[in-house]
């Protein structure tokens, strides 16, 4: 069966980026024939993840372009390929930060692709594999998608097709260190940094049962994180409100997204707890270990979270009735949500494209798209 062609080749419109001196434009390419064990979607949102603007202006120096962001999809399966079992035309379906790894090493047979050690690791949704050899992938600013099943979750009725897309990286990221590191029910979680990932983080704390406190440099935002279930909202650049915190939290989720002083934070937390950074991947210039050692505190990353885990936390978010707090935007309105990112976040806690917005600018002959190269998305390691 292997290589049936079952929808020819897919036209797709997007927006993407050929430089990080620029800014994210229309373009157009293929995404190639439906293979053996895929699903094509029509993507109908795509959150805006800050992951989005470090990645198209190559803040982590690995960016391959042309860049086409998007790892937060929502979508309606429009076709499915020879041998798909797990979905049909028309179901309701999420595409999170992977498409593709190698299924066979220990890290995916434990359902934690995003660390697969396979010859590629793991292919991003977007910006390729890990390990780039060249080959790129391009995301969810884009009409349609053509991924392996996989790496397609299924969306619970409870949630709406806007709300989807933020529980599939947001949502997993935050949920996969509460998950791992076992935070209990009445224990104490700390947030810092309350934007896309930050926010899911406090309602997902709180439908776990533990007390929550959130750190914002934004006196603004308090009212609604308190709205959002949160039990305190500290101001970060407060310090006598900081000090009031300290020795207070069993696990701090850190998603504030550039390098800063780690001090304060270190500083919240009690004997034996575990400081989880998710968001600066860049430095801590005025690290000390010191307070880490004096009261055994753990200081850790985390990366994402496999595809179980992220069916899990749709689940538990249809179940609790969480849906992340959003912007609907227009897609020709990218770069302005790009330089609120930039510029430390407003009011708002994540922007979600309307991809109808796209298809409706093509319609009308609005769009002078730049041809792209066709993307990979990554060899079908157990294809039959
Ligand atoms: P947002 O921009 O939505 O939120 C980040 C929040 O951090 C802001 O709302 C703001 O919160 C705070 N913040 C922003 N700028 C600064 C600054 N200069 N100094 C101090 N605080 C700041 O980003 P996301 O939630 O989408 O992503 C957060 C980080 O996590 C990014 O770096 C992203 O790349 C990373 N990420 C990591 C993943 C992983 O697997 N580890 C997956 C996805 C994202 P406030 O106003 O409340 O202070
Ligand atoms: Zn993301």
């Amino acid at each position: 069966m292997s290589g049936a062609r079952v929808i020819g080749k897919m036209k797709v419109y997007g927006y993407g980026t050929k430089s990080k001196e620029d800014e994210l434009v229309p373009v157009t390419f293929e995404r190639g024939e439906l293979r053996d064990g895929e699903v094509a979607i029509q993507i109908t949102h795509c959150g805006v993840c800050h992951s989005d603007l470090h990645q198209a202006k190559n803040d982590w120096g690995n960016t391959i372009y042309p860049c086409v962001p998007g790892h937060e999809i929502a979508g309606v399966v429009t076709e499915v390929g020879p041998g798909v079992t797990r979905y049909a035309k028309g179901d309701r379906v999420g595409v999170g930060c992977m498409v593709n790894s190698c299924q066979e090493c220990d890290s995916c047979e434990k359902d934690e692709e995003q660390y697969c050690s396979g010859p590629k690791s793991c292919t991003l949704t977007y910006n390729g594999p890990k390990n780039p050899d060249g080959s790129n992938t391009y995301g969810g600013y884009s009409t349609d998608i053509i991924v392996r099943e996989e790496f397609v979750l299924r969306v619970p009725d409870e949630i709406e097709q806007d709300k989807v897309g933020p529980i599939l990286c947001a949502g997993i990221t935050v949920y996969a260190p509460m998950k791992h590191f076992e935070l209990k029910e009445g224990q104490t979680l700390g947030v810092a940094g309350i934007g896309g990932l930050g926010h899911m983080a406090v309602k997902l704390g709180k439908a776990l049962g533990a007390k929550v406190v959130a750190f914002t440099r934004n006196e603004d935002k308090k009212e609604e994180i308190l709205a959002m279930g949160a039990d305190e909202v500290v101001i970060s650049t407060d310090e006598e409100q900081m000090n009031d915190a300290a020795g207070s939290l069993d696990m701090l989720i850190n998603t504030i997204p550039v390098a800063h002083d780690i001090a304060p934070y270190i500083q919240l937390m009690r004997p034996n707890s575990h400081l989880v950074i998710v968001g600066n991947m860049d430095s801590f210039p005025e690290f000390s270990p010191g307070p880490l050692v004096f009261n055994r505190i753990s200081l850790s990353g985390s990366l994402i979270g496999g595809i179980a885990d992220t069916q899990e936390v749709l689940v538990l978010c249809a179940k609790h009735g969480i849906a992340p707090a959003t912007k609907l935007v227009s897609i020709d309105a990218i770069n302005e949500v790009y330089e609120e990112l930039a510029n430390g976040g407003g009011q708002d806690f994540r922007h979600v494209i309307d991809l109808d917005t796209l298809r409706k600018l093509e319609e009308d002959s609005q769009l002078e798209a730049t041809e792209l190269p066709s993307p990979e998305r990554g060899d079908l390691a157990k294809a039959s």
